[in-house]
């Protein structure tokens, strides 16, 4: 799960690492409210979307006026940022955050997250702050270091240094560093987030060390432990069917292509999506309808599927085991009769009670086209979306 970024600079100034003063908005009122509190005479009015790029898109305004603070929040509230991380439809804007403004003297990349390579927290650090990190390490890698934190020890002494080492940083900045960096440390391990990120990381000009922007991303497995964090998600910055999806305990992800897929256990639905791709077309989303399904569970999977406006064909793959043929014809037939079926439908069925649930969709009068394996159902379902396209 992914926040906001003044929500991440709360949760980080409550391990006291340095952030700026600020107040969210959601109305420009609001906005103004935050900058009269703050006093100025210099503030920032930052789009707040799941998103990173917002400064080159317009997100981020420097101000020096409460006019401007206005003018700013007006024009961006509402309105749709696309940026290189949103895609192209962008992002509306729905929330803002009006900062006190910081006088920058240098911009540093620091980011910390778990490296499965060696099952540690590993941290991130770039003279090249404010940039896109991706570039850096594509352009001119040594500009990059990267270390890892051995979780018996945690972060060590030598460990800051390394990072004020990284950043040509001395003396009092310097030890500032390493505080942030054995907090940082702290505050991921704490509240079992995935990913942390600060870019830029500033020095400003009168020597003070600031985390100027924030990024974090939480363990979902882990949530359960940290209903503070939870209850910061932001339903609207997620893809609408992912979110219905999590209400039934499915396991989906929305993807690009037209074929939407409900297949049983994860590595079938892997398989299925590689077996569209080879006959030529992409699936629509990634569906693990897991093994103790019940029928109005896979009805709420199907419902998703054909929400979809990509989709242009439905491919049901279940090997049953566990989960029952007649449990996933059952389910279909139901979601069938609540919304109808606009595009054509392959089901391949096979396993435990495979005659119960053929006779169910068999007797619904559906317009299904049977397939009698995995390659079948493909092929089929693939010629039946390139003659619907
Ligand atoms: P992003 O573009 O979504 O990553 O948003 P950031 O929060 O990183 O802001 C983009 C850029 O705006 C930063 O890299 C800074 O250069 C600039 N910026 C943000 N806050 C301030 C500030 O307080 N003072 C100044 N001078 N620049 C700022
Ligand atoms: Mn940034």
């Amino acid at each position: 799960m992914n926040i906001h970024e003044y929500q991440a600079k709360t949760v980080l100034g409550e391990f006291g690492v340095p952030v700026p003063r600020g107040y969210p908005a959601f109305s420009v009122d609001e906005a103004l409210n935050g900058a009269r509190q703050l006093g100025g005479p210099v503030w920032v009015v930052k789009a707040q979307i799941h998103a990173g790029g917002r400064g080159k898109a317009g997100g981020v305004k420097v101000v020096k006026s409460m006019d401007d603070v206005k003018a700013e929040a007006t024009r961006i509230l509402g309105s749709t940022l696309v940026t290189h991380q949103t895609g192209p439809k962008g992002k509306k804007v729905n929330r803002l955050y009006v900062e006190e403004g910081s006088a920058i003297d240098k911009e540093f990349y620091l980011s910390a997250l778990v490296d499965r390579e060696t099952s540690r927290v590993a941290f991130v650090v770039s003279t090249e702050g404010g940039m896109d990190i991706e570039k850096v390490a594509h352009d001119t890698p040594e500009k990059i270091i990267t270390f890892s934190v051995d979780p018996a020890t945690g972060v060590m002494g030598h460990h800051g240094r390394k990072v004020a080492q990284a950043l040509n940083l001395t003396g009092d900045i310097a030890k500032q560093v390493e505080g942030l960096v054995a907090k940082l440390y702290n505050a991921f391990v704490t509240k079992d987030m995935s990913l942390l990120e600060i870019n830029p990381l500033v020095v400003t000009k009168d020597g003070k060390l600031i985390c100027l922007d924030a990024k974090i991303g939480f363990d979902d497995n882990a949530l359960f432990r940290h209903p503070d964090i939870a209850a910061l998600r932001d339903v609207t910055e997620e893809d609408d069917k992912e979110v219905e999806a999590a209400k039934y305990d499915l396991n989906y992800v929305a993807l690009d292509g037209t074929i939407g897929c409900m297949v049983n256990g994860a590595g079938l639905a892997m398989a299925t999506m590689d077996i569209i791709k080879l006959y030529g077309e992409a699936p629509a989303n990634f569906l693990d309808v897991g093994g103790s399904a019940t029928k109005d569970k896979v009805a709420a999977a199907f419902k998703i599927i054909t929400s979809d406006p990509n989709v242009k064909g439905i491919l049901v793959n279940i090997f049953g085991g566990i989960m029952k043929c007649d449990v996933i014809a059952e389910g279909v037939v139901a979601a069938v009769k609540d919304v109808g079926l606009r595009v054509p439908l392959v089901v391949r069925l096979e396993g435990t009670n495979v005659e119960l649930g053929k006779e169910i969709i068999a007797k619904s009068n559906l317009n299904v086209v049977s397939a009698d394996d995995l390659d079948d159902a493909a092929q089929k379902i693939v010629k039946a979306v390139k003659g619907n396209v």
